[in-house]
């Protein structure tokens, strides 16, 4: 054996040693305290002042003394989660220049608004990252969106009716903006929401600035087309552009971003403008398939009834196809010009069971339905307040032979129901089963568009 090779082999056997000798070390150790399990004392919440650092709740192991920051002792952490030191010159509830945090704000909620109600002393300016897509509404206010803490991911506050005065850019997600407003504890839940003067007159949370963020984008691709120039990632606002070209033998169905479909600009080419995180779907088919047209398209907004304070009102909607869908507890009411649509949910009462909400087509569609897509465009109540969203097919008028049932959970955006069994000459109806919700109209429908093979 050569010297060297005698050298690597005593290295080996050495290190197989040392490993040995550490594995028995390990499996002898029969002092552990915990072995049983943790003893865990919850060590409070500590603020931060203008003079000091706060700390985020923990659990401490009395034993061991290890730090957890669950009361579980799931999530071993070094050292307790510092809460940063307020800025003097912003105080309790911040200024426009030094606003406070979104769990500064939280603080500030729980020392000041205990009981429902109850508004902070002073007009609140805190900065922290827009979580969810806020709604837009045909007022020119945001309708709701989660605000989250820059740094503390887990506080987030929900902003309801938000102004733009200052002419800030749009927000979207993942934007950092500065905001000012009241905090309210809504029945518990503590909002940056409108506050109401003596004379009841409201001032809405406002918009002071917004830096645009970066989002993420996300190819979701059936691989039937090579996708070229497409970025992980983009600065909210700005334009992103992109190649698709079919594989051999394929075409493409279609290219979307999120629920938006996007047509070529020119040959295989592509762009849209990045508002907040994206997937962008890509589908293809065999280049001889038949592909599923748009057959039929209903708008919703068209009460006939001309009532406009009934909230519950069954109407006739029809397109120039002459198809009409029946339309139940759903309301067009206008609500001083903020709803754009048809909506449904209600503050006073449940929309289930015999009252459930619904959409049906009034006579047979003849062709052969494979997909119906509902647009929702609006939800200012979160979906746990639906007990069920969803699309019955049957072959007569009055829905007691059912074909199919399709269930979805709703979202805002395009609602795809996907139909297994299509065929001639059926009867459609989309059921919206809510409790109630705190508001009326929480769910706004525009569009519903049938989808099948052309004869
Ligand atoms: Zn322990």
């Amino acid at each position: 054996m050569k010297k060297t090779a005698k050298i690597v082999v005593a290295l080996l056997v050495a290190m197989v040693m040392v490993l040995t000798m550490l594995a028995a070390v390990a499996c002898n150790n029969t002092d552990d305290p915990c072995k049983d399990g943790h003893k865990l004392k919850a060590v409070q919440r500590k603020e931060a002042t203008t003079e000091a650092a706060g700390y985020e709740a923990y659990w401490e192991c009395e034993n061991c003394h290890k730090l957890f920051s669950d009361s579980e002792g799931k999530n071993e952490i070094q050292k307790p989660v510092e809460i940063q030191k307020l800025d003097p010159a912003a105080g309790k509830y911040g200024v426009e220049t030094a606003p406070i945090s979104v769990a500064q704000a939280l603080a500030l909620a729980d020392e000041e608004c205990a009981s429902p109600d109850d508004f902070t002393q002073k007009v609140v300016y805190a900065t922290g990252k827009v979580f969810t897509q806020p709604a837009y509404n045909t007022k020119g206010y945001y309708e709701q969106f989660t605000f989250q803490d820059l740094t503390d991911t887990d506080r987030k506050i929900i902003v309801y009716t938000m102004s733009n005065d200052a002419n800030a850019p749009a927000p979207d997600q993942n934007d950092t903006i500065v905001l000012k407003g009241y905090i309210k504890n809504h029945q518990g839940t503590i909002e940056f929401s409108s506050y109401k003067d003596a004379d009841n007159n409201y001032t809405y949370v406002q918009l002071l600035k917004n830096t645009k963020g970066t989002s993420t984008i996300t190819l979701n691709s059936d691989n039937g087309a090579t996708v070229n120039g497409l970025n992980q990632s983009g600065t909210n606002g700005s334009e992103i552009s992109f190649t698709v070209t079919p594989n051999q033998g394929r075409k493409i169905v279609s290219v979307k971003a999120n629920d938006t479909v996007l047509t070529a600009a020119n040959e295989n080419s592509y762009k849209f403008t990045l508002h907040g995180n994206v997937t962008v779907k890509i589908e293809t088919a065999d280049e001889n398939a038949k592909l599923a047209e748009k057959l039929q398209s209903v708008h919703l907004f068209n009460d006939a009834s001309g009532d406009d304070n009934q909230y519950i009102s069954t109407y006739t909607a029809t397109n120039s196809n002459g198809l009409a869908l029946t339309v139940y507890g759903f309301s067009t009411n206008n609500h001083s010009g903020s709803w754009g649509n048809a909506r449904c949910g209600r503050k006073g009462n449940d929309q289930t069971g015999e009252t459930a909400a619904t959409i049906s087509t009034k006579t047979a569609i003849e062709q052969q339905i494979t997909k119906i897509v509902v647009k929702v465009d609006a939800m200012t109540k979160e979906v746990t307040f639906v007990n069920s969203f969803k699309l019955i097919v049957a072959s007569n008028a009055d829905f007691s032979t059912v074909v199919e049932t399709v269930e979805l959970t709703m979202k805002v955006g395009e609602n795809e129901f996907q139909i297994t069994n299509p065929g001639k000459g059926y009867y459609y109806k989309i059921v919206v089963d809510s409790n109630q919700t705190g508001a009326n109209g929480c769910y706004q429908f525009s569009t519903i568009d049938f989808w099948g093979l052309a004869d």
